[in-house]
This record gives structure tokens, sequence and C-alpha cells, in this order.
């Protein structure tokens, strides 16, 4: 392909910034990555990316992509020990019942998201024209006078006494996650800030990793009891090693699983079925339990700005980052990646209007998904409209209707995993399913919490 740049610059090399730097390689004479952190060669959890230790599914939709852009990735994850299975086949928990699994021939690959990382990132770097600059932060954007074009960024080392300096780019692509500060340069520059759209779930994640023992999944990869507005603690137990699992449990709303090992226990154990506390009560835990708040879902509304400079570009968690539960933020940023690309085919720099409509139009569906599904929980704020009540009153159905119809599990996890879009679930031969096992909303049942005390190692102590 022809080259439209001499230099991309990419802020952030985490999971979006990759992805980008792979596709822009194809089109720019040289790619260079920012970031503050040591990356290469990194498999372990880094400070600029604290999220990175908690369970990250990577899901359907991401893992065809991560494949198209890295041929042979998912093979090499296996060598390197990382499970693979198929998304259907787990066992998940939907309002406290056990949908059926289905054999759904999409992949779920549950990589310690750091190791993940490092495959994808290790293949970009391997490019002879990707070169990553770590231990940079970047401070800011240059311009042209008239600042009406995005000519570089400020970036200065982590090294003591050291200067800023400016590195030319013909585009810059802002993949500095959530914190990003495009909408403060915007403004610096003269610019309007784009419009926000904020969910707030008061989520928190809290994570401990145990040693594997194959009796605690009795055959399967992974046991998700995901949250529900009647059964709000949550949690995602998978193996994601040879020997290793791991645990986040989940809690909105401001009830956050504590990191105290008695206390995290006592939370497993109030999770609505035993599964994961059967598994984990006497199991031999391999790290302390460590904690991440997410206090919204946050939507940055780029498209909305009638302005914005040339030659830069927002992607991934600095445009949307979505609810976590719904593991859908890796896969976003490989769908726009391959939106990126589809604009640099064009064979001109990409226009910075045109790509963000493009971002927007990506984020849509998983926003519906995520946003929407938050808004049955009747503690958190935001506009419900008719088609979120009737949107959230119908997957219900669907989840119930999973747990006596395997075809129903198929069709659903189609939807969760981004395949298909939500009105798939919406055709009659699927509407005819779901309302034979659920004509009317069913009622949440009873938890049916473990039975079985701690042992003596891990019991909570007695309330005073
Ligand atoms: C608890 C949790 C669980 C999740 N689970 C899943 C899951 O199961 N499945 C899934 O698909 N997604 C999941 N996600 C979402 C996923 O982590 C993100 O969508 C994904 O990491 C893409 O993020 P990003 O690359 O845009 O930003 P980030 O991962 O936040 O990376 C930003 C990068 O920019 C760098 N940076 C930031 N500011 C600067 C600066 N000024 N100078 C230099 N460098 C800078 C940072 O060091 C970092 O490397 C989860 C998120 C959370 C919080």
């Amino acid at each position: 392909m022809s080259e439209i740049g001499r230099r991309a610059v990419v802020l952030g090399g985490s999971m979006a910034g990759v992805l980008a730097a792979r596709v822009l390689a194809e089109s720019y004479g040289e790619v260079l990555v920012v970031d503050r952190d040591t990356l290469l060669g990194v498999r372990e959890p880094r400070r600029g990316a604290p999220h990175t230790v908690h369970a990250h599914g990577l899901h359907a939709r991401g893992h065809l992509n991560m494949e198209e852009l890295f041929p042979g990735i998912t093979d090499e994850l296996t060598a390197d020990g990382v499970p693979t299975g198929d998304l259907g086949e787990m066992r998940w928990f939907f309002n406290a019942r056990k949908i059926l699994p289905a054999r759904t021939g999409l992949v779920s690959v549950t990589a310690p998201r750091p190791v993940l990382e490092h495959h994808v990132r290790s293949r970009v770097a391997a490019l002879p024209n990707v070169r990553f600059l770590e231990q940079h932060d970047v401070l800011g954007l240059t311009t042209t006078d008239d600042r009406e074009r995005v000519v570089g960024v400020r970036v200065r080392s982590r090294a003591t006494d050291a200067q800023p300096q400016e590195l030319d780019a013909d585009l810059v692509v802002d993949a500095t996650g959530r914190g990003s500060r495009t909408p403060a340069w915007l403004a610096e520059l003269g610019y309007q800030r784009p419009e926000e759209d904020r969910v707030k779930v008061g989520l928190a994640y809290t994570t401990r990793h145990y040693r594997l023992r194959p009796e605690m999944f009795d055959g399967v990869q992974s046991i998700n009891p995901v949250a529900s507005p009647a059964h709000p603690r949550g949690a995602f137990f998978g193996q994601v090693g040879r020997d290793v699992c791991i645990l986040s449990l989940t809690g909105v709303l401001g009830d956050h699983p504590p990191t105290d090992p008695q206390g995290f226990l006592a939370f497993v154990r109030s999770l609505p079925v035993p599964d994961v506390y059967d598994a984990v009560r006497d199991a031999e835990a391999l790290d302390d339990p460590v904690s991440f708040t997410f206090p919204a879902s946050v939507r940055r509304r780029y498209e909305r700005l009638t302005r914005m400079p040339d030659r830069l570009l927002v992607m991934g968690d600095a445009v949307c980052s979505f609810n976590p539960v719904y593991g859908q933020g890796m896969s976003v940023a490989s769908i726009e990646a391959l939106k990126l690309r589809e604009h640099l085919r064009l064979g001109r720099p990409p226009q910075t209007g045109a790509f963000m409509a493009d971002m927007s139009r990506v984020i849509d569906t998983p926003w519906d998904i995520s946003a929407g599904g938050d808004l049955d929980f009747p503690g958190v704020q935001g506009r419900r409209t008719l088609q979120v009540r009737v949107g959230n009153a119908y997957m219900a159905r669907v989840q119930y209707a999973a747990t006596r119809d395997a075809r129903v599990t198929d069709g659903f996890m189609r939807v969760a995993g981004l395949i298909d879009p939500p009105q798939a679930l919406m055709r009659p031969s699927m509407v005819l399913r779901v309302l034979r096992h659920a004509p009317l909303r069913p009622a949440a049942p009873p938890a049916t919490p473990a039975l079985a005390t701690p042992t003596a190692d891990t019991a909570a102590p007695p309330a005073a």
C-alpha cells in the first residue's frame, strides 16, 4: 500500500494504542508509540494500566479481529498456557440461574490481560517501521500557528531533570485511556470540549489469584455469576494459566468487595450461587486481594463537535470506557482499529470529523448493551427511555429462556460477544423460543448461598 504520511505518533501503548499502531504501520513510514511505562517484554500489570490485574476476557468479536490482525495469535497464546474455550460453554449464571451451555463456535480467551497485551505488543513491535518510546509522559499537542492542524506532540522523559521535547507527526492518535487529556488540550487550543455521557455505576472489582486445582472448574473454563438487579454481587472466576486461576469479585453502587482476605472470602460466600465459594474456600491464595474502582461508564461525544483540529484522532477508552463487566473494551478497540484501516485505505490521511463519526457508530451498539443494561439497576441514575425499559425487560426473559433452551444461549452469546446486533434476538423464531419459556419477566429466585463454613485459616472473624 502507498505511504500516506511520514510519521504517525500513537499516544498510549496499551491495547487500543498497539492495535492502532498495527494498522497505521501499513500506511505511515514510521509509527511511534509513546507511553509513560516500560512496555516491551512486560508481562505483569503496569502502573499506567492498573486495571489489567483484573479478569479480562477477550470475547468473540475481539478474538476474530485479533486473528485477522495477527494471524496465528491464538496458537501462540495456547502455547504460552493461555486457556481458550467456547464462549457458550462457560458456566454462566444470570439472575442467580445457570444458563444451559451451548456450542456456539465463538472463542473466548481468558489470558491474564498483561500476557495478552504482551503477545499483541510483541507482534506490533516486530513490525520494521514501529518504534516504542517508553518512559515518556505526553504533555500536550503542537499545532500550526492557526491551530487548525496538529503537527506533533510534546513529551518528556521520566528520567530526572529531563526537558520536554517535541515530536513531529503527520497524524496523532490519542489512545491514553479513560484519563485522556484531549478534552483539556482542545479547550487550551480554543476548541469546545466534547460532551460526556456518564452512567454512574459505582462499581469496584477486587481480585485475587489462586493455585489451580482441576476439580475447581469441573471441566469448564470459567464460572461467572453475573450481577443482576436482584443479586448485585457478581464474580468472574476463570483459569488463566496452566496452574493459576483468577477471581474478580464485582460490587456496584458502593457495595465494594473488600481487600482483606477474610472480608474477600465473606463476599465470595455471599454470592447468590455457591459454586465459586465451594471452589476457593480452601484453595491456596497466591496474592492479596487488590481493588479497582470504576465510578461511571463515560462516553465522550467527539462526533458532536463542529470543529476539531485536523490530523488528530481519539480511540479506545479515551473515547468510551464501558462498564467492564460486559467484557467489551478490548473487542471495541479491535473494531475501531479495523475501522481506522478502512479510513487509511482511502489513500489519504483520515479526516478527523468523519473518523470520529465512525467511532461513534462503532460504539453505539456496545454502549446500548452495557449502559442500557446498567439502567436496569434501580440505583443507577440515568434516563430510562422506553427503548431501555423494554430492552431490559426482554433481556431478562432471554436470560431466563436460556436456562431452558440452549439455542437461546447461542443467540444471547452471539450478541454478548458483539457478533450479532441485539436486534438478532428479536427475530420471530427467537422471540417464539423466548416467550415459550418466559411469557412474563420472571421474578428473581432467592439466592442459594454457600452452606459450607470457611476453613480455619480463611474464616472471617466473628462479628463483634
Ligand atoms: C476492571 C476492568 C476489567 C475489564 N475487563 C475487560 C474484559 O473482560 N474484556 C474487555 O474486552 N475489556 C475489559 N476492560 C476494558 C479494557 O481494559 C480497555 O477497554 C482496554 O484496556 C483498552 O484501553 P485503552 O488501551 O484505550 O486504554 P488503557 O488500557 O487505559 O491504556 C492507556 C495507556 O496510555 C498510557 N498513558 C496514559 N496517559 C499517558 C500520558 N499522559 N503519557 C504517556 N502515556 C500515557 C498508559 O500508561 C496506558 O498504557 C476492563 C476494564 C477494567 C477497568
